[in-house]
């Protein structure tokens, strides 16, 4: 697991028309299965499970989602059992994260959508079916997964470069809640949720950070006009940019969070958002195996 990832630098006459600075976060080098923000989240996760004496952990999420791909993958390279509750009914043939994660070995469960809405209620009944196990929320955000991302926070502090603003894509904004307690005071950060409605992130970021007892260290804001239609919509716009992006610059984004978060960013630059001199820097979150 590759932590103390690097930053890179992105070149282009946009930025330069506009007078500001980009950079990007390599977090999508972590590790190519339990990547980005995924594992800064689950590290004190896991390690909290193992000084638990627990053999299993159980998480929950949607049938696409990261998460589940990520815990599978990092429970198995702790020696742990993984067991995954996942919103819906079971359909078959599995899509491909659900296959990845039960070659990883993951135990997967189905729970029907309006249990699942309050799942947190089903666990003593799933610890009644399945045996005990360490529970991680979804999207793995608590306040361990706060601690994780709070060393995310410090490699940025760390950079030789000054950072005025720190973008990064928002799920359960249990991330940004990370990068908000860890960074720099003199550093702002705006989250881009993925989901259409995302001002309800503004309470769950604020919750995260009052379980956790951690303090807001910066000025923070949610930009909710790059959702692109909602979580998973395919619009060729943001194809076409994501493409573009990978091209000129060799990195590659995917279309649920950090090709939403950049088209943004871009966006903003182009119509003049960051003042002239502004260092911005743009977490790369990870996730590109959707990609395959
Ligand atoms: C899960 C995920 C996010 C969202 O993280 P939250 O902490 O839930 O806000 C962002 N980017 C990528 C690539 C992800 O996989």
């Amino acid at each position: 697991m590759k932590e103390n990832t690097p930053i890179q630098e992105i070149k282009s006459p946009i930025l330069d028309e506009n007078g500001v600075r980009l950079f990007i976060k390599r977090d999508d080098l972590t590790h190519p299965e339990v990547s980005g923000n995924k594992w800064r989240k689950l590290k004190y996760n896991l390690l909290q499970a193992k000084k638990e004496g627990y053999q299993t952990i159980l998480t929950f999420g949607g049938a696409y989602s990261n998460h589940i791909h990520a815990f599978a993958a990092a429970g198995k390279l702790y020696g742990l059992n993984t067991i995954g509750v996942i919103r819906g009914e079971e359909h078959l043939p599995l899509n491909p994260t659900l296959k990845f994660a039960t070659e990883q070995g993951m135990k997967l469960v189905y729970m029907d959508r309006t249990s699942f809405r309050n799942y947190k209620e089903q666990i003593p009944r799933l610890k009644k079916e399945l045996g005990d196990f360490y529970m991680a929320p979804m999207g793995g955000s608590n306040s361990f997964a706060l601690k994780g991302v709070a060393e995310l926070g410090e490699e940025i502090n760390a950079f030789d470069e000054r950072v005025d603003y720190v973008c990064a894509a928002c799920g359960t904004g249990g991330t940004l809640a990370g990068l908000i307690t860890s960074l720099d005071s003199d550093t702002k950060v705006i989250g881009f949720p993925a989901l259409k409605g995302g001002e309800f992130l503004y309470d769950d970021i604020k919750e995260f950070i009052k379980e956790s007892f951690v303090e807001e260290k910066v000025d923070w804001t949610l930009n909710t006009h790059y959702h692109f239609g909602g979580y998973a919509k395919k619009k060729p716009e943001l194809i076409d940019f994501m493409n573009e992006f990978h091209h000129k610059h060799h990195i590659e984004l995917e279309r649920i969070y950090t090709g939403k978060m950049m088209f943004g960013v871009i966006d903003l630059i182009k119509k003049g958002f960051f003042e002239k001199g502004k260092h911005i820097l743009c977490l790369h979150s990870g996730g590109l195996q959707i990609n395959r």
